[in-house]
This record gives C-alpha cells, sequence and structure tokens, in this order.
C-alpha cells in the first residue's frame, strides 16, 4: 500500500462523522486508488498465434457454441481443428505458429 493511498484511508476514517470533510475524503480516496492500481502488463506480441503461411494473426477457428440457460450465453464448448487464415486464403489446420517463430524463420 503507498503512502498516499495510506493518507487518503486515514483521511477517511478521521472524518467519518463529519459529512462535509467525508464526502471529500472519500473522493481523493477514489483518486487514489485509481492511481494505484497497477497497469496490466501488456500482452507478449511475439506470442500472437499467426498463420504459418503469411504470418498474419488474422486467423479464426471453428468452435461449437451451446446455449446455456443458466446463464443466458451462448457459451464455448469445443475448438475444432480447422483453422483458416484470412489474409492469405489458406487452410492452416496443420496450426498456427507464435509469431516470434514466424519472423525467426523469415529474417
Ligand atoms: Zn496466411
Amino acid at each position: 500500500m503507498s503512502e498516499a493511498l495510506k493518507r487518503a484511508a486515514q483521511a477517511v476514517v478521521v472524518n467519518w462523522a463529519h459529512p462535509g470533510e467525508l464526502a471529500a475524503a472519500v473522493r481523493t480516496l477514489a483518486l487514489v486508488l485509481q492511481d494505484d492500481t497497477p497497469p496490466k502488463p501488456a500482452p507478449d506480441l511475439l506470442d500472437t498465434p499467426v498463420c504459418p503461411y503469411c504470418g498474419s494473426d488474422s486467423v479464426t477457428q471453428d468452435a461449437t457454441a451451446a446455449y446455456n440457460p443458466d446463464s443466458g450465453k451462448w457459451e464455448l464448448v469445443d475448438i475444432c481443428d480447422t483453422v483458416w487464415c484470412n489474409t492469405c486464403g489458406r487452410d492452416t489446420s496443420r496450426g498456427t505458429i507464435p509469431r516470434r517463430e514466424y519472423e525467426a524463420a523469415h529474417r
């Protein structure tokens, strides 16, 4: 917990019985919490699956979805073997490869 977060949380406790100051303390705490939230790590783009023929990441894979009456949503139940590249139009069912592998092979 950062010092700024500790001070903002303490201000909320101290001003608990003073509605005017409490509102300001809660707003400050909310702003500090936003700043204290660690950023999500960026996905490693070199792990992106790409077409082994052209290197495009515009690939799609057939799948099966079933309706779940409990959630009220269609949910993925199976991923099929058929993979298609939308850029070069090839069947890439033998598998996509990570972008790092494609770039290493095409230097
Ligand atoms: Zn392709």
